[in-house]
Formats: C-alpha cells, structure tokens, sequence
C-alpha cells in the first residue's frame, strides 16, 4: 500500500468529522484506521489496549474437573496483583518518598482480605461459578456495603477495595488498564478511549512509543503529552479500542494520521524512508539551537517553550527555546493526595527560573479545575466543569492555598528572571484580587528578610473571550498578557477541546477568535503591554504566520515543535505575514484564513510539509 501522504507539522485544523474506526483494506492482513494527526513521527511496535474496562465478565458454570483450574487462575490473578502493587508502591517510593507510597498499604490489605476471599472460594467451590464472575460479585458485595456507610473514610475504602478488584479482574481477563502504564514490560504503543492528564502525568516515559485515542481534539492533553514527549499520536480514531487486541503489532504515523494493524514488508519500508527524511529534516532543524528567532526582515521574537514539569527543562535547552513562555505548575498538584507546601514549590520554581536563565521563565499559578483535579477533589462532581471552579477563581477562594505559591514563586524569583501569571482571568477584580494576593505577600517576604525580585512582572492568560473584549481596561493591570488559543477557541466557539464529534468546529482561525486575538494585541500594545501566544497554535508553524503578521512578541510552544517554528520564523519576512494578517481579519471563514496562512508557510519552509 501506498504511504499517507506524510505533512510533517501537525495543524491545528481537525481533517474530518467524527466517524467509527473503519479498516481501509479489511480483506488484507494488514488494517488502516484513520484519524486525526496531533503530533509527528512514526513508530511500530505492538499495542496496549486501555480501558477495555467495559469488563465484559461473563457468568458460567464449570465443570468439576474445572474448579481447581479456576482457583489457580485465581490465585496466579492475586499474586500478580500483589506484585503490581508493590513494584508500584516502589517506584512511587523511589520517586515521591515513603510517605506518599504508603497510600498503597491499604490496596495491599484489602487484596489479601480473608472474608473475601473465602466468599470467592466458596462460589467457585460448592456454586461451580468461574472466577472471574465469582470475584466480581463478591468484591462488589463487599463494596457497596462500605461503601453505603455515611463516612468519607468508608467511601475511601469502598473505592480502594474497587480499584483492586479492578486489577485482580484484568488479571484474570487479560486486559491491561490505565494504571498499568506507570510500568511498561517493553515499549508499546498505548490505544486507549483518551487519556487523562493524571495518566499521562505517570507514564512509564521511556517505553511508550505513541498514542492513539478513540476521542480527544487537537488540543487534548493526549495531545500535548503526545508532542512534549516527542512522540506519535492520532486521536479521534472512533471506536478504536473496540477494534484492535491487545499485543497486535502496529504502525503509528503521527503524521498522515493513521494507525496500520498487521502492516506488510512494503508499508513498513515505506514508512522506514519516511523516517530517514524526518531525520534528514530534525538535523537541519537542530543546526539553528543557538541561532536566534528572527525574521528575514530582522524582527525579532521570543521563542519560548511549554512546560509541565522540572523533568522538562532538558527538552528546553534541547529545543533552543529562549526560556520558559508557561510553566503548567497545577501538574505539580496531580497525583497525590498531600499538596505541595511552599519550600517544595520553591524548589521547582528556582530550578526552573536557574534552568532558563538569562531567559525568563513564566511560572502560571494554578489552572485546576475543568479535567485536571488534584485526587483528593476528584468528587467536587461539577455540571459544567469548565465553566465551572476552575483556576483563578480557585485560587482566590482558598487564600491560603495562593499564598503559599505566590510566595514560592517570590523566592523562586532571586534566582533568575521568574514573571508570574494569573489563568482563565474574566473580570477585572479578579486581576485587582490577584494582584493585591501578590503584594501581601511581597511585604511579608520584605518583613522576613526573603530575597525576592521585586520588580518581577505580572501578566495574565487571555483566553475567555470577556477578558479579549476587555484587554483595554485589564491592560493597565499588568506588564503582559498571554493568549491562550486552546481555551479561547473553545470558549468562543463553544467547543469542548476533548470532544471528537464537534473537533471539526474547533478552529482558532475562526474570523470571531482571530478578532479576539488581534483586540487583545492592540490594547496590550497602547498601553505598552507585552502579548504572547502559548496555546498550541503558537507551536503549529502553519499557522505561525499568522500569528506574527497581527503582532505578537512572544511564542510560547512546546519543545517539540519549537526547532520548526524557529526555522519558520527565520525564513519569514514581517511585512509578508503583516499582509497576510490584514487580509486575513477580512475573511469569512476558518478555513480561507487557514488556508492563507499555511500557503505562506509552505512556500517560504516546504520542508516542513513535507516537500522541498
Ligand atoms: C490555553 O488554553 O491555550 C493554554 C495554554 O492553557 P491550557 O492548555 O493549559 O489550558
Ligand atoms: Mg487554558
């Protein structure tokens, strides 16, 4: 079979609507599935299927000669149980201390709990029932009782005793589930429903080879894992998981957008040129490390990098960014149950300000809410969770909780040029709140003795559209905005960014978002302001142009994709992209704006797209 068409940079506009997973060449050995490309590069090896956790446990009767059978898969189920969760409690201890690992105390009771397991015993023996339905109607028995208790402790065990009946039943299934990826047996492509932000957060880093997701848009955290890790992924596959088993061999081309099962000889050399010319392009890309982001008309921008951890600060001194344009500091919060405390915080932020200097490093405060929750509020159960209690607006209701980072991110500020930044702002009090937090804790750090830059600037994320259509009046409250495309697309839109069915719709170069973004730029600029980009089109080198013809100083993108935005930019001349961004505010539709842009780019950088 013939190779997709391989366009190297991911674009942020969706390729096709929402359908179920259908083979391409069904009567082949080998099956093509289709989706949406959201980060480069080709990978093979066999997958893991996630969250076949519509467990399909059926109920039969065994035959006397099968009883003993069944209590040995029974048994091998819960020793290998056993095992996961020790080398689990392991690393955790390893990674986090032993405090944070003794959260797995509890599991390992429970999976070894006499009365249960007796009950198990007990069905298989004298009601002949296989172990897998045995164990599901005990465990659950057992669960629903505490569970009904009217005490939170209760109701923290009853999810403790479901979540290892969970991993026993996999076991005995043979399904692997999301909480396997914290260790891998051998590098694998993950196939899952998608893929939440506390999930990705724990990967087994090094043996992942690439994602595909039944759901998930372009801007889905999968998505943005997928390209800070540098790895493959297509989302909105359809049905998917439904459709491949586990330890199938696959070809992932996070470029084309295709997920091959059973690919032949043919498609795999295919693909192995493929790969020799993206490697042909990366050296080429990585000859400009040090070189500056300039345009060919010598105007200057930042080129910075997205983050989400410490870890990192490699990947931004890999990628030749100049610093760090948002620090996501809430996944700092995720996966634990303790919250980190001010001197932990400290620690992060210093090695981040330490580690881009003399660049700046822009640490956001929390962005909680909407899909990312720290475990102990993962009930909050909010209707609407993005329009719900989310970033700012938490931080300012639990004061405390803001202090304790503001005055981390102070400290962190005398070790290199640290700016702080407030998200999901949609009023003015909010900033004038914000602010004052920050004093307050400016003169307590004053009254310690605590060194501090107290010239450390402030600036808040424009991407709810109210904040866009006031960037005038918030202007004068700050020394920068950031323009958070993902988010301002989807609020002004009214897309949801990890919905598949509507990714179509969500397109940041919609003429109302483009308003938006151009609004923001020019009220920033009359007071002086500084603006950058760092939501993912910063990062999407076809829409670069963009970006840089309606004026923005900075680009914030991550890692990833920083070498080919910078080749991009280096090759781009201001007054062509100011021209592209005049006639682009005149268009009607996405997808012409689009079209402009990415024209632009590919006659300037045909690498980039795969050709030249
Ligand atoms: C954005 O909304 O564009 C953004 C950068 O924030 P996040 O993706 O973390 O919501
Ligand atoms: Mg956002």
């Amino acid at each position: 079979m013939r190779a997709p068409e391989p366009g190297f940079p991911v674009s942020l506009r969706p390729v096709r609507p929402y359908r179920d997973a259908v083979p391409e060449r069904p009567s082949a050995g080998e099956r093509v599935y289709r989706g949406v490309p959201v980060s480069g590069g080709v990978a093979h090896g066999r997958v893991i299927v996630l969250g076949q956790s519509a467990r399909q446990i059926l109920r039969r009767e065994l035959d006397p000669s099968e009883v003993a059978v069944e209590i040995a898969r029974l048994q091998g189920a819960l020793t290998q149980t056993r095992k996961d969760l020790l080398e689990i409690q392991h690393q955790v201890t390893a990674a986090l201390g032993q405090d944070e690992a003794s959260i797995f105390d509890t599991p390992l009771l429970v999976l070894e709990d006499p009365m249960l397991l007796n009950d198990v015993h007990r069905l298989i023996r004298d009601q002949r029932i296989n172990a897998e339905a045995a164990y599901q109607q005990v465990s659950e028995k057992f669960a629903s009782a505490i569970g009904a208790l009217e005490d939170d402790y209760f109701r923290e065990r009853a999810a403790d005793l479901r979540d290892v009946a969970g991993r026993v039943l996999d076991h005995l299934l043979g399904h692997r589930s999301e909480r396997d990826l914290r260790s891998l047996p051998e590098p694998c492509i993950i196939l899952a429903p998608d893929l939440a932000p506390s999930t990705t957060a724990t990967l087994d880093r090094a043996r992942v080879l690439g994602f595909a997701t039944d759901g998930g848009g372009t801007t889905s955290h999968t998505a943005i894992m997928a390209r800070k890790l540098g790895i493959p992924a297509v989302v909105g596959l359809g049905d998917i998981t439904a459709r491949v088993r586990n330890g199938e061999y696959a070809l992932l081309d996070g470029h084309g957008g295709a997920l091959t099962i059973n690919p032949t000889d043919q498609t795999l050399f295919e693909y192995g040129q493929l790969k020799q010319r993206r490697a042909a392009l990366d050296e080429r890309l990585n000859a400009l490390r040090e070189h500056p982001a300039v345009t060919l008309d010598g105007h200057g921008l930042i080129l910075a990098a997205n983050i989400d951890h410490p870890d990192d600060l490699a990947d931004v001194r890999a990628s030749g960014a100049d610093g760090v344009g948002l620090f996501r500091s809430e996944f700092l919060f995720l996966n634990r149950r303790e919250l980190p405390g001010e001197d932990e915080q400290f620690e992060a932020y210093r090695q981040i300000a330490a580690a881009a200097a003399p660049h700046a490093a822009i640490i956001r405060t929390l962005d909680l809410g909407g899909d990312k929750l720290p475990a102990a509020w993962a009930r909050l159960g909010e209707q609407n969770p993005f329009l719900g209690w989310r970033a700012i607006r938490i931080s300012l209701a639990l004061p405390e909780l803001f202090r304790t980072q503001l005055r981390a991110i102070l400290r962190a500020s005398a070790h290199g040029p640290v700016k702080v930044m407030f998200p999901m702002i949609s009023n003015l009090a909010e900033v004038r709140e914000a602010n004052a937090a920050l004093e307050r804790c400016r003169e307590e750090l004053r009254e310690e003795n605590v060194p501090f830059d107290p010239l450390m600037e402030a600036g808040i994320m424009i991407e709810v559209p109210g904040a866009a259509l006031i960037a005038d009046i918030l202007a004068r409250e700050v020394q920068f905005f950031s323009i958070g495309t993902n988010d301002l697309t989807g609020y002004t839109l009214a897309v949801d960014r990890m919905n598949e069915r509507v990714a179509p719709l969500f397109t940041p170069t919609h003429p109302a978002v483009l308003r938006l973004i151009q609004m923001t730029i020019e009220a920033a600029h009359r007071h002086g302001r500084w603006v950058g980009v760092c939501g993912e089109m910063a990062g999407d080198p076809a829409l670069v142009p963009l970006l840089v013809g309606l004026g923005v100083d900075e680009l914030s993108a991550t890692p990833a994709s920083v070498p080919a935005v910078k080749f991009l930019l280096r090759r781009l001349r201001l007054t062509e992209a100011q021209t592209l961004a005049q006639a682009s505010l005149q268009a009607e539709e996405a997808e012409e704006v689009h079209q402009h842009s990415r024209t632009l780019a590919c006659q300037i950088a045909p690498e980039l797209f795969g050709a030249g």
